[in-house]
């Protein structure tokens, strides 16, 4: 066996990123900048009214009280998108809305609350602080400021921010697209009824998920039989048009383990046996220059690989930094129950649900039956527990888990 780091250096070594390209802002949610990013405008691009008022000098209004109103005369009204055709005189108010163009000769703006309309003249009620609820041109961002270093995860925040300095595209690396094929003589698609010894294709739909949540193209390949001839022509479309492929079943020690042996002659690969649990064995390698991880059959084993190698790989293609291509392990505390450590040397992933106790810690509760078939309990799990081998773990204990978060 060899240790989980080896095996994911391995993949990371071959899962280069893809190359950017340029991407309309509309494609580019969840995509790593490729650039580093100024701004071409001012944002706001002109001054403005932070408050629905009456834009006036503040010197006019410098003694108004509730009980002493000062009263000025109203030359107009100014919506959000129209531009003033007059600056405001001493003795002169212009009602104007939020996000309206700031008048000439205004200093201050009196907000709607402090003031009563007569007709043409407004009372004001209270003094007006000079700059007060104005915005000034470029304060939130300023022309040719720095905005967003290459490297960047581009969030909604990010795309409100780049539309708002005028940008249209960005220098982006592509969501690399994912071929999964699922593997097996046994597996049925759909819903009609099983024969003997029969079972219903559920990896293809939860790696196709999985792929989807983390931001990836998914892409169905369908399911092979236990043959070689079906099996390298699906490998070898699948490398062809997909940036990386996964496939599950076929790499363990039977009879009809048909992936290893396709993957040996087509591809460059290696076989391990990771010191994990579940998800011992993997295979990882290159059919050309694309990326092809073999999976486990059994479904938890195939999401846990998914998690731990394939996931940090994939998001190295996607141009994820080095710093963000795994899970960190934050520490919790196991609420009830526990389990017992592997004794053949294998650290266990345990599927585990998580709180966040009265003490404000992170609590954790094995999710259900942990076997490599038991998906039901990875389905209620939201974190992993990393449980070191040998080490038998109760109530009150520390550990560290990996949250499941997209
Ligand atoms: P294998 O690695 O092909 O020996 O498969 C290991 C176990 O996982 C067997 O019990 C298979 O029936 C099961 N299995 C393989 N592929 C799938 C799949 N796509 N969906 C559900 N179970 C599977
Ligand atoms: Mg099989």
């Amino acid at each position: 066996m060899i240790p989980l780091e080896e095996a994911q250096a391995e993949v990371l070594a071959a899962c280069g990123p893809l190359p950017a390209r340029r991407v309309a802002l509309d494609g580019a949610l969840g995509l790593t900048l490729a650039e580093d990013v100024d701004a071409a405008e001012a944002v706001p691009p002109f001054r403005n009214t932070a408050m629905d008022g009456f834009a006036l000098h503040a010197a006019d209004v410098a003694s108004a009280a509730a009980d002493r109103p000062v009263r000025l005369k109203v030359i107009g009204t100014l919506g959000a998108g129209r531009a003033p055709s007059t600056g405001v005189g001493r003795g002169e108010a212009l009602r104007i809305m939020t996000g309206a163009l700031f008048p000439d000769g205004a200093d201050a703006v009196a907000i709607v609350e402090d003031t009563r309309t007569d007709g043409d003249t407004v009372e004001v009620l209270a003094p007006a602080r000079p700059g007060a609820h104005i915005r000034a041109a470029g304060d939130d961002i300023a022309a040719g400021q720095a905005l967003f270093p290459a490297g960047t995860l581009l969030g909604p925040g990010h795309l409100g921010v780049l539309c708002s300095v005028g940008g249209q595209d960005v220098m982006a690396v592509p969501a690399p697209a994912v071929g999964v094929l699922s593997t097996g003589d046994e597996l049925v698609e759909g819903g009609g009824p099983l024969e003997p010894g029969q079972i219903r294709d559920s990896n293809r739909r939860t790696l196709l998920s999985l792929l989807a949540r983390d931001g990836f193209r998914p892409v169905d390949l369908g399911i092979a039989r236990d043959d070689e001839e079906i099996i390298e022509t699906a490998l070898r479309a699948g490398a062809e048009s997909c940036d990386a492929v996964l496939t599950s079943g076929g790499v363990s020690m039977g009879d009809y383990d048909y992936v290893k042996a396709v993957l040996n002659r087509i591809g460059r690969m290696r076989w391990m046996q990771i010191a994990i649990r579940p998800a011992k064995p993997f295979a990882f390698g290159v059919i050309g220059s694309t990326p092809v991880f073999g999976l486990p059959g059994n479904p938890v084993s195939s999401m846990v690989s998914y998690e731990l190698l394939a996931r940090p790989g994939l998001r190295r293609r996607a141009g994820r930094p080095d710093a963000d291509l795994h899970r960190r392990p934050v520490p919790a505390v196991v609420d009830d129950g526990g389990w017992r450590g592997a004794r053949d040397g294998r650290t266990g992933y345990v599927r585990v649900s998580t709180r966040i106790g009265d003490d404000g810690r992170l609590r954790v509760v094995s999710s259900g039956g942990q076997g490599s078939h038991q998906l039901y309990a990875m389905a209620q799990a939201d974190a992993l527990a990393i449980s070191p081998p040998g080490v038998d773990v109760g109530p009150g204990d520390a550990v560290d888990v990996l949250r499941l978060t997209p």
